[in-house]
């Protein structure tokens, strides 16, 4: 029979590798945390008129990337392609929406894309999303946050901060006007999907990948020139917050990121180090999404980050998760010894809770216990043969180093232990 294999681009993540993940996920979580935020978990399926409603029908993702589907009911479902829709939705249903309200959520998002490197049909997504705060203040301290995540991560010397705003949706209107009278000239010259975009979604034309494109862009109109002055006024507050506590910016007039949902801030944390995958974090203000999906009108701010972006960034790096360490190993030999060793071995798992100690399983020799115990990578195997089970002893064969092997009274073992934890 033909073996059955996961779908393209939507891998599974092995026993191998969840130690970076935990690792990873439990700095971002306790960072996020220290900053005041709330984790909030939303359904994976959603009612496909949620994301149609706030990313917008002219959207790469809504266009081609999303899963949907009619369930037996012939409702129309999409699982989710990113977290803010959702996480407004479950906000303005649960009366969440409070000035401020500070979010977090994790988990898994999908997207129909051509699968390569950095970029997945199913990847997980940490996003942050405030509620309530008109002023830039709250932009400025979700961008400090991840500042400070990638100092911690040891990254900061190799991802940039992009900045931009994008404005009122008056002053991009007048924009988009403005750009469009503009390239209509060189439709010709434009690249495939930025001929179809000038109709469609034109501000999407500025983050095209062409260079021909690029070069055209070079002498069309400004954003900047076109921004009210709220959002001016605004951008120059934000960008003084983050010169004050030394988060440097790159101001990327042409940043304008694929979602329609956002207004004024806009900022994406790129790397070198991902080819074409390399914005590792994302986000902006979304002033109007709260009151687009039926709440009362609510500003509102976030950024998601890809995880499995942010784990090739630190391999790339050489950065890795400490390991966890396996201390011992419970070898038990004979049926006295297998049943002292069981009762040793979990007993000195109450006394010395962190500790990772594992035990023998389905018997074997003693010959090849140990074999399993040096391959478990333990520090030190804890044997009980009948001798020991008799006398209420153990020994102890150090497994990483030339120490001689010892017989201890098993009452003393924890203590012996916590000496080897502390000098190994
Ligand atoms: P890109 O321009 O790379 O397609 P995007 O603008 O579509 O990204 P967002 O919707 O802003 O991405 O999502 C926020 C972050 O989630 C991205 O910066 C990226 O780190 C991650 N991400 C988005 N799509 C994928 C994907 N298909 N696979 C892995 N990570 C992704
Ligand atoms: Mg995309």
């Amino acid at each position: 029979m033909k073996t059955l294999q996961a779908i393209r681009g939507m891998p599974d993540i092995l026993p191998h590798d969840t130690g970076t993940w935990q690792w990873l996920e439990q700095r971002i979580r306790s960072l996020v945390q220290s900053y005041g935020y709330h984790e909030i978990r939303m359904p994976i399926l959603e009612p496909t008129a949620l994301f149609a409603r706030s990313i917008g029908e002219v959207t790469d993702i809504v266009e081609k990337e999303m899963y949907t589907f009619e369930d037996r009911n012939g409702d129309s479902l999409t699982l989710r392609p990113e977290g803010t829709a959702g996480c407004v939705r479950a906000a303005i249903q649960n009366n969440l929406i409070a000035s401020p309200q500070r979010l977090w959520y994790q988990g898994s998002m999908f997207r129909h894309e051509r699968p390569q490197k950095g970029r997945l049909r199913q990847f997980q997504q940490i996003g942050l999303e405030v509620f309530g705060v008109a002023t830039p203040d709250a932009d400025a301290e979700l961008i400090a946050l991840s500042a400070r995540l990638w100092h911690e991560l040891g990254v900061s010397d190799v991802v940039e901060l992009q900045l931009n705003s994008i404005g009122s949706a008056e002053a991009r209107l007048a924009y988009k006007t403005a750009l469009v009278d503009y390239l209509r000239a060189y439709t010709a010259d434009l690249d495939e999907d930025s001929q179809r975009r000038l109709g469609t979604n034109p501000l999407r034309i500025l983050d095209s990948k062409n260079a021909r494109t690029q070069e055209l862009l070079e002498r069309a109109p400004n954003l900047h020139d076109f921004l009210d002055v709220e959002s001016r006024e605004d951008f120059a507050a934000l960008t003084g917050y983050l010169d004050s506590v030394g988060v440097a910016y790159r101001v990327n007039p042409r940043l304008v990121r694929g979602l329609d949902y956002y207004n004024k801030t806009v900022f994406e944390w790129v790397t070198t180090e991902l080819g074409a995958q390399g914005t590792i974090c994302a986000g902006g203000r979304y002033d109007g999404l709260v009151q687009q999906l039926g709440g009362k009108a609510t500003p509102g701010v976030g950024f998601a980050m890809g995880l499995e972006r942010v784990l090739l960034l630190l391999a790339a790096r050489g950065i890795e998760a400490p390991e966890a360490n396996t201390l011992a190993f419970g070898v038990g030999v004979g049926e006295q010894g297998e049943r002292a060793c069981f009762a040793g071995v979990e007993s000195l798992r109450y006394t010395m809770p962190h500790a990772v100690i594992q035990m023998n399983s389905g018997g074997g020799s003693f010959k090849t216990q140990l074999k399993r115990a040096d391959k478990s990578g333990a520090k030190v195997a804890l044997i009980w043969g009948e001798t020991e089970a008799e006398n209420n002893t153990v020994t102890l064969k150090f497994l990483r180093s030339d120490r001689p092997q010892v017989t201890i009274a098993a009452s003393l073992l924890p203590q012996e232990l916590e000496r080897i934890c502390n000098t190994m």
